[in-house]
């Protein structure tokens, strides 16, 4: 890959890449055709990586589609595809991560300890790896792209980042791998979250943050079925509580629906 890499560049050619852990849905390939439509060359990574798991029957579940996902990848016009197997991507005892400070504790980072230093661990190798002009990420996990982004900036990385809009199901459910492990029962309940966020979004001006926020967690915590995690409304940039005169405003939740854990957000402005 990086000799194939190399070649490219001194053709001149410019990259934009989309790390995934696949099961490919509609979300990532939006992020292909953003990647295919700012660069010479679109490159999609498809690897679980076993280091951002905190919970080992979720690595041991997570769907691994391979073949449907390279079928999903030739219909989008993806250029290359990188599937490493874990041990080209990991020796055996490694021992060392980054410490981007304390946006990887916060929110995400309370409930799944560990999660971003393993995130920025494969995202870092695999910027090494692709040396990409652009990297595409999705909005979906937005403390992700924060993180990812001071990474990039304490390291000098060259890479512009530049984040998606959320995928939805046309009935407002944020796309995820993860999806395809709720029930029918499940998926009907895991709508109050997409709603209990457009609400605060609908809201927010003519009310007091902690009263919007109070609603939607009463909403959420009174849908059968759905285990609340966090729902906070945050600036957009540090994660820290939001007041009427944050200029960027995030609202995001997680919780547990039946046995699958999921996230969502609006950005508020
Ligand atoms: P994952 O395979 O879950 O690690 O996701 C790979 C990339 O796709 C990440 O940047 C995600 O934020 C992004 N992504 C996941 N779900 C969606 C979605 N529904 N809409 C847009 N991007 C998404």
């Amino acid at each position: 890959m990086q000799q194939y890499l190399k070649e490219l560049r001194i053709l001149g050619k410019t990259t934009g890449f989309v790390p995934t852990m696949g099961a490919l849905h509609p979300g990532h390939l939006s992020l292909i055709k953003q990647a295919r439509e700012g660069n010479d060359v679109a490159i999609c990574s498809i690897f679980v990586n076993p280091t951002q798991f905190t919970d080992a029957a979720d690595l041991e579940k997570y769907p691994r589609p391979i073949a449907d996902d390279i079928q999903k990848l030739e219909g989008a016009g993806c250029d290359i595809l990188f599937n490493p197997p874990v041990n080209q991507m990991y020796a055996d005892n490694e021992q060392w991560h980054l410490n981007i400070g304390e946006l990887e504790y916060l929110l995400e980072g309370k409930f799944r300890p560990g999660h971003y230093q393993g995130v920025t661990q494969v995202v870092y190798k695999m910027f090494n790896i692709i040396m990409p002009d652009r990297a595409y990420f999705g909005q979906k996990d937005y403390q992700q792209v924060l993180v990812v982004r001071k990474m990039v900036e304490l390291l000098n990385m060259p890479v512009t980042l530049v984040m998606c809009p959320i995928e939805r199901e046309p009935d407002g459910l944020a796309m995820s791998s993860r999806n395809i492990h709720l029930s029918a029962d499940d998926r009907k309940h895991a709508l109050v979250l997409s709603k209990a966020l457009n609400i605060t979004k609908e809201n927010f001006d003519s009310n007091y943050i902690e009263k919007i926020q109070e609603y939607a967690i009463q909403m959420i915590t009174h849908e059968p079925g759905v285990q609340l995690e966090y729902f906070e409304i945050v600036d957009g940039n540090t994660l820290h509580e939001a007041d009427k005169d944050t200029q960027n405003i995030v609202a995001l939740v997680a919780a547990r629906v039946g046995n699958t854990r999921l996230i969502d957000n609006v950005i508020i402005r």
